[in-house]
């Protein structure tokens, strides 16, 4: 059974080096006996996910996620395969995806707060990594709840290719709004026009003015902002939103690996504008799920949704993987396939 396990704390900018693969024992087959409660999942889909980067520091208490454990298996979404188990909501043959190891098989102890069986196995499985998951509830719960849009409000996306923002720009022109995404490449900003069919995007490293970038796409201003990165884009934004505009806080990823954030200038502009800034996390609202995931899947059925993964194969390339999410190597949703 092979395992990505963690070497070292991490400060800084994650490396390779900070995670190690191991080999230990042979492939188990059953739940050990006296274990009730538990399955035994065949893993199959690793997701690769920006939290997973504050999980990987010494946790001093104020993160509110747990770190992971020196010389333990990362873990993760991912999806996978029961092969045994001894809890009766799960059984040998089910799909399921949710919170696993970064190993080929993973013993799961409480698996009915851990995992959720795969209503769609005839989809491509690997989506239950992204679109059909924890990215893609992400999008749709922060995009429709916490922004709160109506037609033909103009959307701001940043992260605009990645897992969640793609989605949320495509949710958002399903609504019939406005929208511009940044990214980091010009493949990925042409993925975002031609693919996704933003309205308009842009790279955020060749814009020397982001403020101006933004007033350029905005002439009138942004009424709804999906926050992805934080730091000097968070700035513009403020700089450019329109009175009485929502800021949905889903994550500030140019902020992870700082050990000292980066300060906000423009927060005036809230009182000034009398913004509505809302952070979310996705496991609050897991109840509203199971609606989520049917319609996903009636959009990927319908054609209605382009989606686009980028795909490591092995469980050996996964630390690079994770990563590179921090350089922006990643074009679409990061997967790991360690089986199919
Ligand atoms: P992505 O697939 O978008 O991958 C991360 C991307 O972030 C990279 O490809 C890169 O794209 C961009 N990036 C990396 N470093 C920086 C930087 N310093 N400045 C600006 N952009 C950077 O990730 P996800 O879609 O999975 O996650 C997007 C955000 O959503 C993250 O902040 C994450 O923490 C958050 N999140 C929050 C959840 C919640 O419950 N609140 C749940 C899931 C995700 P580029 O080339 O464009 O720079």
């Amino acid at each position: 059974n092979k395992k990505i396990v963690l070497r070292n704390y991490v400060t800084g900018f994650p490396k390779e080096s900070d995670m190690e693969l191991v080999a230990t024992g042979t492939a188990p087959s059953r739940v050990p006996e006296g274990t009730d409660g538990a399955v035994l999942v065949k893993n199959l889909y690793l997701s690769c996910d920006p939290y997973m980067r504050p999980r990987m520091s010494k946790n001093d208490g104020s993160s509110y996620v747990d770190g992971f454990v020196i010389g333990e298996p990362i873990t993760g979404y991912g999806v996978g395969k029961v092969v045994d188990s001894s809890h009766p909501g799960f059984k040998a043959g089910d799909y399921v995806w949710g919170m696993t190891g970064w190993e080929e098989y993973s013993l799961i102890k409480n698996p009915s707060k851990a995992l959720f069986t795969i209503r769609h196995p005839e989809l491509p499985l690997s989506y239950y990594t992204g679109l059909l998951g924890m990215a893609g509830f992400t999008a749709y719960i922060g995009f429709h709840e916490i922004c709160a849009p109506k037609e033909g409000e103009r959307v701001f996306v940043s992260a605009a290719s990645g897992a969640v923002g793609q989605l949320v720009g495509q949710f958002a022109k399903l609504m019939g709004c406005y929208v511009v995404g940044s990214a980091g490449s010009d493949e990925k900003v042409r993925l975002l026009r031609e693919k996704f069919g933003f309205d308009e995007a842009f790279n955020y490293k060749k814009e020397k003015d982001l403020s101006l970038a933004l007033k350029r796409r905005f002439p009138e201003g942004i009424d709804v902002y999906f926050e992805n990165v934080g730091g000097a884009m968070l700035d513009a934004v403020l700089l450019n939103m329109r009175v009485r505009g929502r800021i949905a806080a889903c994550g500030m990823i140019s902020q992870y690996n700082l050990e000292r954030p980066d300060p906000v200038h423009n927060l005036t502009a809230v009182v000034t504008k009398r913004l509505r800034i809302e952070g979310f996390l996705v496991s609050d609202h897991y109840g509203k799920y199971r609606e989520y995931e049917e319609k996903a899947a009636r959009y990927v059925e319908e054609g209605k949704i382009a989606y686009v993964e980028d795909v490591a194969e092995g469980l050996e390339n996964a630390p690079a993987a994770l990563i590179g999410l921090f350089s922006g190597r990643n074009v679409g949703k990061q997967v790991v396939v360690i089986a199919r």
